[in-house]
C-alpha cells in the first residue's frame, strides 16, 4: 500500500510538473481599457522557479499607459498587473528562498541576462540583453513567452526575482510597494534625502503618496504639488508641510532656490522647468513620471542651463536588492500605501481605470485576485 501511495504521489508531481499549468486573469482586449475573463497557461515550475498563487494585484498608471497605447502600439490581449503579492504554493528542486506557505511579491522584473555588469551589481533594470517586464514582455529566458501580469490567479517565477515578505504583515495592503514604493524609494536614497531637508513630490497620487510617506520617515519636509483641491486635506493629514495646487499660480511664488530635492511622479504634460527652477544649488531633481510619448515634456538646453549646478536625473523602478531592501524598510517604518481593494471583475477593473484617469483614486486600487470568477 504504502509503495502505490508513493506511486501515486510521484506521478501526480510529475504530472504537474511536466504539464503547463492554467492560468485565469483580467485582460485588456483593446485601447479602450475594456476587460475580460481570460484563460492561459503558465510554464512548469523549473528548478529554480516558484509558484504562488496571487493574493493581491495592484493597479499602477503604467499599467494604464499600456493598454491605452500611450507609449508605442500594445498587441491585445494582455495581462496587465506589476504589484503582486501572494503565498508560495510550490517551489522549485534548487529554491532556497522560498517555503510553500511564504508569502513572496514581484513586481516589474521577471527576468535579465543575470551576466552583465548591471545584473552582477542587483540593476537589473539596466540589464544590457533587457530586462524582461513581468507583462506583455517576451521572455528570452523561457521560450520568447509573452510574459502574463498579476492581474491572474498565479504566477511562476525564478525566485531571484521574487521578493520575500514576512508572514506578519497585513498582506492586502502591500502590493503596490512592488512597483509604486521602489520607483519612489530607490531616488530617494540615490539622492540620500535626510532629516530636516526642504523637499517636494510633484504628482499626488500612487507614486507619490508613497513618496510622500518615505521622505516623511525619514524626517525630512515635504511639500505636495498637484492639480486638484480634493487631495489638499488627505495630503496635510499624511503629515506634509505644504500643499501646492499648481493651478493656482498664487500658490506657486516665492518657491525659487527652495528645495534640496524633487521628485516628478507627473504622468501627463507638465513643465519640468517650473520644478527645477525650484531647486536650492546642487538640488536634484528625480523624474519617474513617464508621460505619454506624445505630450511627453522636454527641458530647453538654455533653461537647463541657466539653472546652473542644479541636477535633473531619470530613475526606472530599482533593482532586486534595492526591492527587497525597500519591502523591509517599508515594513519597519510602517510606510504602507493607502488602498482601496476592488474585486477581480472586468466592470471593476475597468471602472478603476476610469477613475485612475479621473484623479478619483485615493491613492491605490488594489485587486482581490482570489476573487475571480
Ligand atoms: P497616478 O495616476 O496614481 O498619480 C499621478 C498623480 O499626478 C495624480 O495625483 C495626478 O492628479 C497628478 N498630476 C497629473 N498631472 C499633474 C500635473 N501637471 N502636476 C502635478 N500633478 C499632476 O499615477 P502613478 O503614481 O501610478 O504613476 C505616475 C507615473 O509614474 C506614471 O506615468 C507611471 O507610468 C510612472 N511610473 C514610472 C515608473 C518608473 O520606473 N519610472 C514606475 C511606475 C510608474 P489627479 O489627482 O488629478 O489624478
Ligand atoms: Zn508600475
Amino acid at each position: 500500500i504504502l509503495v502505490s501511495l508513493l506511486l501515486m504521489v510521484v506521478t501526480a508531481i510529475f504530472a504537474q510538473n511536466s504539464g503547463r499549468i492554467p492560468a485565469k486573469g483580467l485582460a485588456a482586449i483593446n485601447n479602450q481599457g475594456e476587460f475580460e475573463i481570460f484563460e492561459f497557461t503558465r510554464r512548469p515550475v523549473g528548478d529554480n522557479d516558484i509558484y504562488m498563487d496571487i493574493l493581491y494585484a495592484g493597479i499602477c498608471h503604467s499599467d494604464l499607459h499600456h493598454v491605452y497605447e500611450d507609449w508605442g502600439k500594445t498587441e491585445f490581449p494582455i495581462v496587465p498587473g506589476h504589484e503582486i503579492v501572494g503565498v508560495v504554493k510550490e517551489v522549485g528542486k534548487n529554491v532556497t528562498k522560498f517555503k510553500v506557505g511564504d508569502y513572496a511579491g514581484i513586481g516589474c522584473i521577471v527576468h535579465s541576462c543575470g551576466e552583465c555588469e548591471f545584473c552582477k551589481q542587483g540593476l537589473e533594470q539596466s540589464c544590457k540583453k533587457g530586462m524582461v517586464i513581468t507583462f506583455d514582455s517576451y521572455d528570452y529566458g523561457h521560450d520568447n513567452e509573452v510574459t502574463k501580469g498579476g492581474f491572474s490567479n498565479n504566477y511562476v517565477i525564478d525566485e531571484q526575482y521574487a521578493i520575500k515578505i514576512p508572514s506578519n504583515v497585513e498582506i492586502d495592503k502591500l502590493a503596490p510597494l512592488l512597483c509604486a514604493g521602489i520607483t519612489t524609494y530607490s531616488p530617494i536614497n540615490f539622492s540620500k534625502v535626510k532629516e530636516n531637508d526642504t523637499v517636494a513630490v510633484a504628482g499626488y497620487g500612487g507614486l507619490g503618496h508613497l513618496a510622500l510617506k518615505y521622505m516623511l520617515s525619514l524626517g525630512a519636509k515635504v511639500t505636495v504639488f498637484d492639480i486638484t483641491e480634493e487631495k489638499r486635506q488627505d495630503a496635510l493629514n499624511m503629515g506634509a508641510t505644504h500643499y501646492i495646487n499648481v493651478r493656482n499660480e498664487e500658490e506657486l511664488k516665492g518657491l525659487e532656490n527652495h528645495f534640496d530635492f524633487i521628485i516628478s511622479t507627473i504622468p501627463s504634460a507638465y513643465d519640468p522647468l517650473m520644478y527645477l527652477r525650484m531647486l536650492k544649488l546642487d538640488g536634484e531633481m528625480a523624474i519617474v513620471g513617464l508621460p505619454p510619448a506624445d505630450e511627453a515634456p522636454s527641458i530647453p538646453i538654455s533653461g537647463l542651463v541657466f539653472s546652473s549646478n542644479r541636477k535633473v536625473y531619470g530613475s526606472l523602478i530599482g533593482g532586486i536588492p534595492e526591492t527587497q531592501e525597500m519591502m523591509d524598510y517599508s515594513i519597519k517604518h510602517h510606510v504602507f500605501p493607502q488602498v482601496e481593494i476592488i474585486p477581480a471583475t472586468p466592470e471593476a477593473v475597468e471602472k478603476a481605470f476610469k477613475n485612475v484617469l479621473d484623479g478619483k483614486v485615493k491613492f491605490r486600487y488594489v485587486i482581490d485576485m482570489s476573487t475571480i470568477k
